[in-house]
């Protein structure tokens, strides 16, 4: 199979916004693709060369890649510089220096999928001394025989830059048009194995019978059961018949998976995360009493002194650590909370009840306290114990309770499942002020892309930074979208309702731009949202020495001016309020 098919197929991609219409074309590409490509087909379509999952990663810096574009295209370093500062994408600046150069020449060789595919896998290969020399010979060389177009894909695959709107989602559906398979069918398989080589492959030679075979398997992550949100710890037992209350740790989702001695460490985004924690290794290799078996829980970070748990944001510093990593062993020792088994010794557990879940799980452990053992929980109905129960795992510094159903199957996907309810404090709302922001990028260049929140210093005046959010607004108008709304005479959609599109955000900010930088920019204090978010965390990244956590846009509040926006000390009672804070 001809690269320039894939190229091409991304150039139409790049063109084409319409979700239907992408998954058309991907299933076109998936329909052409012989079996032994689909591995890389899918992961390429995706802008991958690895699953999400793998270890590995190119790691192919822009200095090198502007090297390895300057010995294929002939022309110095300094002209590739030239080129990509006009348009700030490597991708670009190629596509430009290849056309210039060459036509491709009559009877030279045409780059294929497998010929590109294993010359990326190869750049990971390499490390340590040399390394450089090597990973830039890999990629001048398929560059050399690249036409434009395909230089340009090359080259954003590698930089892990191909943006052509392809998520996850699309690839499912492609995969069921292509194959004639119902889409849920592709989707369990996927949660069990999320590898679309393998489910294609599957659904190409098998169908939906081949689909219906996929299992779990030791060393792949699956996608991990969520919990849904309950309005109240009454309506969260009142859901269920046997009802278990489990604490909702604030910590880190953990998979562990042991195949003998060989243990594996996955996050819930199934991140591999086993060479950064090889105290929580230890400690399932001494601690499984099971040769094979999968563990569901939530590692906690602890403080060294108290020995009480740290806010997660601590714990997650460890997630990403590549160097030092023994010092943040002892930094930051982990207490690790399973609350349930989807594997033993061959046999695929998830479709057992949770009781009996718990039990195998129970066998399947040393348990030592502080440090791995079965989460605490509380089997009852009774609200009043419940409530109890709900209120001392708050002040033991925990989120709350999370609400299982006892009779529930283990249910892996997005798609939250029903069987498990979390209930949390309700944080109330607060109206806060814009006070700068980042531009977007590509097709979102023009529009603010994040905003920065501020709360309101009463005595100086003064507006203090208290969190960063993804403005999370609609492209549209409701009345862009569909069907116009009655609108009151004279007042725009969000005047009305609050809310606003990222158009109208754009252009309320506009005007009180005080200062940019790159794509930085700073807004004079006027635009009042209220913003819904998690949690208040203690911060010394924000000069509020608070953030908000996951802050989400509610809507505009123009009745209010920035002097009547929330105050530090707001914040601050809230804080007080939110759980029996650590
Ligand atoms: P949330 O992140 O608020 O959607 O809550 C879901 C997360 O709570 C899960 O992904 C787990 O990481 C975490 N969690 C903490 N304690 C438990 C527990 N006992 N059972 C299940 N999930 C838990």
């Amino acid at each position: 199979m001809k690269y320039i098919v894939l190229a091409e197929t991304y150039s139409e991609l790049e063109r084409i916004p319409s979700k239907l219409k992408k998954t058309e074309i991907i299933a076109k590409l998936f329909k052409e693709t012989p079996a032994n490509l689909l591995e890389a087909v899918t992961l390429l379509i995706q802008g991958r060369v690895f699953p999400s999952w793998s270890e590995k990663e190119i790691g192919v810096a822009e200095q090198l890649m502007i090297k390895a574009i300057a010995k294929s295209a002939g022309v110095s370093a300094e002209d590739v510089v030239k080129d990509y500062k006009k348009s700030g994408d490597l991708g670009l600046a190629v596509e430009t220096l290849v056309g210039k150069k060459r036509q491709r020449t009559l009877g030279s060789e045409q780059l294929t999928v497998g010929k590109v595919f294993a010359n990326l896998q190869a750049i990971s290969e390499h490390s340590g001394g040399g390394s450089q020399d090597r990973k830039l010979d890999l990629i001048a060389e398929l560059l050399s025989q690249a036409t434009a177009t395909e230089a340009k894909y090359i080259v954003r695959t590698v930089l892990e830059q191909l943006r052509v709107g392809v998520a996850e989602g699309l690839v499912r559906d492609a995969v069921a048009s292509a194959y004639n398979v119902p889409v849920d069918d592709v989707e369990n398989a996927w949660n069990l194995l999320p590898d679309f080589g393998e489910v294609a492959k599957a659904a190409k030679e098998g169908g939906e019978k081949g689909l219906k075979k996929f299992k779990l398997r030791l060393g792949t992550p699956f996608i991990v059961q969520l919990a849904e949100k309950s309005p109240s710890l009454k309506d969260a037992i009142e859901s269920y018949k046997k009802v278990l209350l489990e604490y909702k740790y604030d910590g880190m989702r953990t998979l562990i998976h042991k195949k003998g001695e060989k243990v594996w460490l996955f996050t819930r985004n199934l991140e591999n995360i086993t060479a950064a924690f090889p105290d929580l290794v230890q400690l399932a290799r001494k601690n499984i009493k099971a040769d094979d078996c999968v563990l569901d829980g939530e590692t906690i970070g602890l403080d060294r002194k108290t020995g009480k748990p740290v806010p997660f944001q601590q714990l997650s510093t460890r997630i990403k650590r590549k160097y030092d990593i023994e010092k943040s062993v002892e930094e930051i020792p982990i207490d690790v909370n399973l609350f349930d088994i989807v594997y033993l010794d061959g046999k695929n557990l998830m479709e057992l009840t949770l009781e009996e879940r718990k039990k195998c799980l129970a066998k399947s452990i040393h348990s030592v306290s502080g440090k791995f053992h079965v989460a605490e929980g509380l089997v009852t109905t009774d609200l009043k114990e419940a409530d109890a129960f709900y209120k001392e795992a708050l002040k033991a510094g925990e989120e709350g309770v999370i609400v299982k159903d006892l009779n529930a199957l283990y249910v892996p996907g997005r798609r939250v499942a029903g069987g498990w309810l979390k209930v949390k404090p309700v944080m109330e709302n607060l109206d806060v002020v814009i006070v700068g922001g980042t531009w977007g990028t590509g097709k979102r260049a023009g529009t603010i892309g994040s905003l920065h929140l501020a709360i309101r210093d009463a005595e100086s005046g003064k507006f203090l930074e208290c969190g960063m959010m993804g403005t999370g607004l609609k492209e549209k108008t409701q009345s862009e979208r569909s069907s116009a709304a009655p609108r009151a005479k004279g007042a725009t959609e969000s005047e009305q309702d609050g809310s606003v599109t990222l158009k109208e955000m754009t252009k309320l900010l506009k005007p009180l731009v005080e200062h940019e930088a790159g794509s930085l920019v700073k807004f004079k204090p006027k635009i009042v949202i209220e913003v819904a978010y998690e949690e208040i965390q203690k911060s010394p990244t924000y000069i509020s020495g608070f953030a908000l956590r996951f802050p989400r846009f509610i809507r505009l509040r123009p009745d209010k001016s920035a002097d009547e926006a929330d105050t530090i000390e707001r914040v601050k009672t809230l804080y007080g309020q939110q759980k029996g804070k650590k």
